[in-house]
This record gives C-alpha cells, sequence and structure tokens, in this order.
C-alpha cells in the first residue's frame, strides 16, 4: 500500500510542538495517558488502512446516485458507520454522562486527519452525526437527548445540517423554510433544503435533521431564524417508527468528493413533518454555530489530508520516474549518463516543498485551533476567555488556508507527474477534484474572509489581534534564542508588523462609515494573515525540532528534524515573501472593484 500520511508528523505536532499531553492534568482528562491516546490512533491507523484506503478510488468510480426515490452509496459507508459506532469514533470528545470517551478535541481532529488521509469521501457522514448529536446535547430538552443522541452515536441514525435553500446559499438571513406551533409543543416544518451533505442513503434507519427555519411572525434577518431537529421517521407512542413526511428530491452530481452524497430534502410536501425546537426561539443561527465552527475546523483538515495524501503521493512517483540529467558546474549535461529522478530537478523539489510546507502547516494550525477548543472549556476561568477568543480568531483561517492553499499544494503535486498526473490511473486528480469543494462548503473564502476581517479581528476591540500578536512575540523570542533561526524570527516579526499597518490602514475606512471599502479586498487579507498565521506555526516547529535537536531528547530521527527546519526556510522565503505584494495592494488606494458603472469595467 503506498504512504498516504506521516503519523511521525502527527506525533511531533500533538506531543513535541504543542505539548497536547499536559492536557491529562486538567479534571475533565484525568482518564486518559498518552499510552491510551496512541493506542487509539493505532488502531484507527489500522482501520483506515484496511478498510478506507481501498476503497477511496472506488467510491470515486461508483458515485451516489439518486434511484427510485432512494439515495444509493457505496456500502463501505454502511460498514463505517457500524464501525465507527461500535468504537466510540462518532462523538468520542462527549462527556461519559452523554455516552463519549472525554477525548480532547484536539485528539480527534488527529484521528480525523488519519481516516481523511486514507478516505475524505466516508468521514462526513460520521463527523455530521457527532456535530448534530453535539447540538441537540447543547440545546436540546431531557427528552430530545434521550430520543436521538445515543442512536446516533452508536452510528444507527444519521444526523445532517440543513441550511442551504434555492435562494439562500451564503444569505442565511433569506431562509423561508417555515415552523407552525402546534398544541402538543413540536413544530410543523414546510420548505426545501438543498445541497444537504449525508442527506439520506440506505444504511441508517433514521436521520435527525438539524434544521433552520423560521417561526411563523418571527422578525426579518438572522434575528429570526429558529433550529429544529427534524427526523426523517418519528417515534410513534410504541416507540417504532413512522414517516415524517421528509422526502428525498433527488441527488447532485459533483465534480469530486462522489462517494460523499449531496441531498435535494423536501420537508412537508404533504403538510405531515414534524420537529421540535432545540435551544430558544430565534437563537438557532448563533446555536447552529457551535456545529457549524466545528465543522468549519473539520472542513481545514479534511483539506490538510487530502493535501497531505496528495504529497506522499507526489513524492513516491518523484522518486520513481527519471527523466532528464542534472546540469554540471558550467551548464554541462551528460547525455551519456543515466537519467537522474525527477526529485533532483530542483523545480520538482520546489514543488513537493511547497507541498510539505503547506500541509504540514496547515496541520499544526487545525491541531494548534483545536487544542484551543480544549482549553477554551476546561482551563482556568481568565482562560477560558482568553483561548475561546484566539480561537474565534484563527477559525476562518483554519478553515480556508487549508481549503486554499491545500488546492494548490496538490496542482504541484499533479503537476509532478507530468501528463500521468492528468490521467485517472494515478490519484492525483481524485485529489484535485476532491478538495475542490472546501473552499465553497460551510461559508465561502468570501465569506469567511468577511468573517475574519469584518468580525474577529475587530471582536472585543481587537483583544483578539492582541492576543494572536501576544502568542507570536512569544515564538519569536523562543526561536530568537537560537542564532540560526533568529533571521526568520525577525522576518515574522515585520511580517507581524506589517500586518498591523495594513489593518490600521484598513480600519480608517470603517470608521468613516465607508463599510464596503473596509472589507472589499476581505480576501487578499485572508492570504496575508494566513501566510504570518502559517509562518508562525513554522516558526515554532523549527524552535521545536531545534530544541530536539541540541538537546537530544528526540522521539524521531535527526533527519526529521533537520528536515522541518529547511521546510521552515522554504516558507519564508517562497510564501512569506509574498506579504509583500499582498501589503501593496491592500494599501494601494486605488479602488477598483467598487464602481458606480459596474458594467463598464467588465465589457
Ligand atoms: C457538495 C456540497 C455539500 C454541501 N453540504 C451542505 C450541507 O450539508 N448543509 C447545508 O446547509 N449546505 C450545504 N452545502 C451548501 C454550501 O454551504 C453552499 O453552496 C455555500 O454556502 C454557498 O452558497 P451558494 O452555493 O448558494 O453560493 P452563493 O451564496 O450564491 O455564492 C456565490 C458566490 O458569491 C459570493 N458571495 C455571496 N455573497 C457574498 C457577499 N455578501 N459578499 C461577497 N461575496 C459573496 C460567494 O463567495 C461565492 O463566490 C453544500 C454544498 C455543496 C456543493
Amino acid at each position: 500500500m503506498s504512504k498516504y500520511i506521516s503519523i511521525e508528523n502527527l506525533k511531533f505536532a500533538l506531543f513535541e510542538l504543542l505539548e497536547s499531553d499536559k492536557l491529562f492534568a486538567l479534571d475533565h482528562y484525568k482518564d486518559l495517558d498518552k499510552d491510551s491516546v496512541n493506542i487509539m490512533m493505532d488502531a484507527i491507523k489500522d482501520y483506515a488502512d484496511k478498510s478506507m484506503y481501498p476503497v477511496f478510488k472506488e467510491m470515486d468510480q461508483q458515485p451516489a446516485v439518486y434511484e427510485d426515490g432512494k439515495i444509493i452509496v457505496h456500502p463501505a459507508i454502511g460498514r463505517f458507520m457500524k464501525d465507527a459506532g461500535e468504537n466510540g469514533w462518532i462523538g468520542p470528545t462527549f462527556s461519559y454522562e452523554d455516552g463519549g470517551m472525554q477525548l480532547p478535541h484536539v485528539f480527534h481532529t488527529a484521528a480525523s486527519h488519519i481516516m481523511e488521509c486514507a478516505n475524505n469521501n466516508m468521514t462526513g457522514y460520521t463527523g455530521l452525526t457527532g456535530g448534530a448529536a453535539n447540538l441537540i446535547a447543547t440545546y436540546g430538552t431531557s427528552t430530545l437527548k434521550e430520543m436521538y443522541v445515543s442512536n446516533m452515536l452508536e452510528g444507527k441514525w444519521a444526523g445532517t445540517m440543513c441550511l442551504t435553500e434555492p435562494q439562500a446559499g451564503s444569505s442565511l438571513s433569506d431562509i423561508i423554510t417555515s415552523a407552525s406551533p402546534q398544541t402538543d409543543g413540536s413544530y410543523k416544518i414546510k420548505g426545501h433544503k438543498i445541497f444537504i451533505s449525508g442527506g439520506d442513503h440506505e444504511y441508517s434507519e433514521n436521520f435527525i435533521h438539524l434544521v433552520l427555519a423560521r417561526i411563523e411572525g418571527a422578525p426579518l434577518g438572522t434575528k429570526g431564524i429558529s433550529l429544529f431537529a427534524v427526523p426523517k421517521n418519528r417515534i410513534t407512542d410504541n416507540s417504532g417508527l413512522e414517516y415524517n413526511d421528509v422526502l428525498t428530491a433527488g441527488e447532485f452530481q459533483k465534480m469530486g468528493q462522489k462517494g460523499y452524497c449531496t441531498t435535494h430534502l423536501v420537508f412537508g410536501e404533504n403538510d405531515d413533518c414534524y420537529g421540535h425546537l432545540v435551544g430558544a426561539e430565534n437563537q438557532g443561527l448563533k446555536n447552529m454555530f457551535q456545529m457549524m465552527n466545528g465543522a468549519r475546523i473539520d472542513v481545514g483538515m479534511t483539506a490538510a489530508s487530502v493535501a497531505t495524501a496528495a504529497f506522499y503521493a507526489s513524492l513516491q512517483y518523484a522518486q520513481e520516474r527519471s527523466q532528464g540529467r542534472r546540469i554540471l558546474p558550467g551548464g554541462v549535461k551528460n547525455v551519456e549518463a543515466q537519467q537522474t529522478s525527477i526529485i533532483n530537478h530542483p523545480d520538482v523539489k520546489r514543488m513537493l516543498l511547497l507541498q510539505k510546507a503547506v500541509t504540514e502547516g496547515s496541520i499544526a494550525l487545525l491541531l494548534q485551533a483545536s487544542l484551543y477548543h480544549d482549553l477554551s472549556h476546561h482551563s482556568s476561568e481568565e482562560d477560558k476567555e482568553k483561548y475561546h477568543l484566539l480561537l474565534e480568531l484563527l477559525t476562518p483561517i483554519a478553515k480556508t488556508y487549508p481549503s486554499e492553499m491545500g488546492r494548490v499544494s496538490i496542482s504541484n503535486g499533479l503537476q509532478i507527474l507530468g501528463g500521468y498526473g492528468f490521467c485517472t490511473e494515478f490519484s492525483l486528480e481524485q485529489y484535485y477534484r476532491d478538495i475542490r469543494i472546501m473552499s465553497l462548503y460551510e461559508g465561502t473564502t468570501g465569506i469567511q474572509s468577511l468573517d475574519l476581517l469584518g468580525r474577529k479581528v475587530v471582536m472585543k476591540n481587537g483583544e483578539t489581534m492582541k492576543l494572536l500578536t501576544k502568542e507570536i512575540i512569544a515564538s519569536i523570542a523562543a526561536a530568537s534564542n537560537y542564532d540560526d533561526l533568529k533571521p526568520y524570527a525577525d522576518k515574522l516579526k515585520s511580517a507581524s508588523k506589517n500586518l498591523e499597518q495594513v489593518v490600521m490602514h484598513l480600519l480608517q475606512f470603517a470608521m468613516s462609515g465607508n463599510h464596503e471599502r473596509y472589507i472589499a479586498d476581505a480576501t487578499i487579507f485572508m492570504e496575508m494573515m494566513s501566510n504570518v498565521v502559517i509562518a508562525w506555526q513554522w516558526l515554532k516547529m523549527a524552535t521545536t525540532a531545534k530544541t530536539a535537536l541540541v538537546t537530544g531528547n528526540t522521539i524521531q530521527t535527526s533527519e526529521f528534524y533537520e528536515s522541518k527546519i529547511h521546510t521552515m526556510r522554504f516558507f519564508f522565503k517562497y510564501e512569506l515573501a509574498k506579504n509583500n505584494g499582498f501589503k501593496e495592494t491592500l494599501m494601494d488606494p486605488d479602488s477598483l472593484t467598487i464602481l458606480e458603472d459596474k458594467k463598464s469595467v467588465l465589457a
């Protein structure tokens, strides 16, 4: 079997970089230790090798389809839901009372990485089920919890997230699905939801849809949206199941992630669909954000994982494919010599290093964000707020950077295969198609960028940015202890200052009331800030590697640590350097996308 993941890198990030095992000192996690989480990850890797990776290509070739009112998916999904339920992988972070193992999120994210590297078409089914169950456990009544949560965590029933409607994609304030209160406390639900991932298939006996809808008479906009748990089959008085008028109207045929079904659902076509409110009336979007924020980290990790698997596929190819000869001093080529492996050509090495820099930088950021999540729930009161704000700020970046740059990195990986990269015989073209969705669903890159610049950067009067800068300064100070890392610490200091200058420059527009101008180039700002954040992660990784080499306190080979330092240098030279151009664009007084006469510029 081909290599599709680096478990060494994952363990380096978890234990050496983030020291996540320190969490076990907290009361909530006191029953866990490093050995038990290592055993769990090894078991997941074994499962991924045997049951997930072998069907990765097959699921692409046998896409989910709609036939006779049913969605047909690959049978591996049925086995996976069952196995994941039995092994406790659907809700491992849940408390003991709610049926979980109180696993920190950082280890759950790591476990997802292993599975997603093996097969990114499968994990969404369990990820959404766990997310939906978590929403019910957090905001639902005890009756709702009893009705749904255990069946979902056991993998018998599936969960979904139903936000999108034909006229309400990015703009959720335009949702029109309606909810009418009934005398028994339930609500009659009516409306169409489209693009629903994992929305229906034959391997779950029931689906619990978490639906955003508007209660009759609710205010317009997002302030009038409520959240409902709407089962496909409702529980009868004698604990059986009866159809709840949730019709499966079709399946979207897609360019990638073909094994992960995407369904059109119609609620209440026969006026016989009932759901229950989850949380308070009109608080639906706010509550749904709990699931959406988790899903954004999940999407980021899926993207990083697809790009990781692609990296190892192109690395293997580059080692095996011979083509051309190295240029000798004086520009001479010895045509009598054997052809060299393409990995020896600087341009191919550059593409491989880009893949490594993007994927390992992304993984470090995603695990960092997940650790902040754990600390925001289980540390001291004062620290909880700090970690919560850091997580809020980093979430749009953790979703977007791996999705956008993961795609670029896979494109480079495909390039390494030359013409074979374009052929279905190799997996690169599938990875390239699969990753494309990541920058679209769970909020497009445009919407994440608006969230970053429009909300997160200015949250609590800029407290979020201050906290991040503090973290970055601490990492700069640690790196500066090593002479060979100091120049990179200085570069990050100056990149961080440049980012600050850009924020101050843009804020002038917001303060003068020109909000459209403030956020017009939010996506460019996202690119610039992401580079600072990933450079920070790389500097931290290089410092950790250097410390291991200097102290001899190592759990990996010296080549592993040296390669970390080399890749950090690569990231700073080839990626962080781009921030000078981003700064120039963001501070340019010319405003070319906001024009009165929009037609003329595109004529
Ligand atoms: C495979 C797949 C699975 C999905 N799974 C789910 C799911 O499980 N549940 C669910 O509810 N939804 C799901 N979706 C829906 C997905 O979240 C939406 O497609 C996405 O939010 C974008 O909405 P839209 O497609 O209507 O695009 P639009 O909102 O029409 O956006 C089109 C373009 O306009 C830009 N744009 C829109 N508004 C603005 C603005 N205010 N400022 C700047 N730019 C803007 C966008 O960035 C985008 O580039 C899924 C979609 C797909 C394709």
